[in-house]
């Protein structure tokens, strides 16, 4: 099996080229070169050509290619089909924003959660990406894009902490000022609410964002949504999130997907409110993205002001996410592992 050099750190890496008899220095400069977008080893002209040829007989560099990419007609998000070295596929979004360059990473091949909301579990799950595939589609983005990313949201397909070594070994990565040099406070990270890794990440007082997939204000029309609820009930998540919000002293931000009919009446609004006042937390409304399989639809805009409006009133924090490339199946919910139907 050959190594992928971005699963290591440069610690790591130049550990490995002790390993193939090289001194240490040789992995900072390979590592220096990877972060600059070397392609192939060949590319990496200081490095000499004995060194080169050990290293391509033994690892490789990404893993992944762009396979389709789609631009949005609405905004300029763009949509990455990237294939794996194994044939898998999965996507990745990017994003602009007046403060910068945003991607959307995928942390799993397919998804096991299972909310019936989401495009991104139809399939099921195959596998967890690794950390360097996961840190491979910022570079990759970056690559075509020519411009740097700054911040990233590991809200693509997959349960982030159902892979749970693997990203946060991606998150130091990421971390790292001599790789992609991207703070902390720029990364976040969604759940569906797996109490017991949230405490763990607690624990390890990160500044990086959480956000938690709510969805819904009580454990019955949760467990209805969302399976894992039935593992994690309501009680538990909240707790786990107070936990979080006094280890790291950072605001959380609960995710609220409006469905019509299904979880927006007013009467959900003041459940929702009086569910998580007086935490340090926002909630983010997310009007639901079409997923053809789940027969959702989006509340109506005046039902999502007024859902707003009401927990404004009991004192919660609450924005409405802007949709972001919808017109190419590239908004929250809508992210799949193979081609999409444009
Ligand atoms: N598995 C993680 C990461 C996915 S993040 C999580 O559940 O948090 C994507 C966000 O979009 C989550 O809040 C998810 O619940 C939400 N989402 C999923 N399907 C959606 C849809 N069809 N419309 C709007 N949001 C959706």
């Amino acid at each position: 099996m050959k190594t992928n050099l971005f699963d290591l750190s440069l610690d790591e890496l130049k550990t490995f080229v002790k390993e193939l008899g090289e001194p240490a220095f040789r992995g900072k400069q390979i590592f220096e070169w990877m972060y600059r977008g070397a392609e192939s080893f060949d590319d990496m002209t200081n490095i000499p050509k004995s060194l080169r040829e050990k290293l391509s007989e033994k690892s490789f560099l990404g893993g992944m290619t762009i396979s389709e990419k789609y631009l949005s007609k609405i905004d300029e998000t763009r949509k990455y089909l990237l294939q794996l070295n194994d044939g898998n596929f999965i996507e990745t979004v990017l994003m602009k924003y007046e403060y910068g360059c945003t991607v959307c990473v995928s942390s799993q091949v397919g998804c096991r959660m299972g909310c019936k909301f989401c495009a991104s579990t139809v399939n099921g799950w195959v596998r967890n990406l690794t950390p360097g595939e996961i840190i491979g589609q910022i570079l990759c983005v970056q690559k075509d894009l020519g411009q740097r990313i700054s911040n990233v949201v590991m809200m693509g397909i997959g349960e982030p902490f159902d892979n749970f070594e693997n990203v946060l070994r991606s998150i130091q990565l990421m971390n790292s000022p001599d790789g992609l040099g991207i703070g902390q406070r720029h990364i976040s990270v969604s759940t569906c609410g797996l109490a017991d890794r949230i405490r763990t990440l607690a624990k390890m007082k990160l500044q990086i964002t959480l956000l938690i997939s709510l969805h819904a204000p009580n454990d019955e029309r949760r467990s209805q949504i969302m399976p894992i609820n039935n593992r994690f009930g309501i009680d538990e998540l909240m707790s786990a999130c107070d936990f979080y919000i006094k280890e790291t002293g950072r605001r959380i931000s609960f995710e609220y997907t409006l469905i019509s009919g299904v979880n927006d009446t007013l009467e959900e609004a003041d459940m929702l409110a009086s569910l998580i006042k007086g935490k340090l937390c926002h909630v983010n409304l997310i009007p639901v993205n079409k997923v053809e399989e789940s027969g959702f639809s989006k509340s109506s805009k005046a039902r999502i002001e007024e859902f707003k409006a009401r927990l404004e009133k009991h004192g919660v924090v609450a924005t409405i996410r802007r949709e972001m490339g919808s017109d190419i199946n590239a908004a929250c919910g809508q992210l799949r592992n193979k081609k999409s139907k444009q």
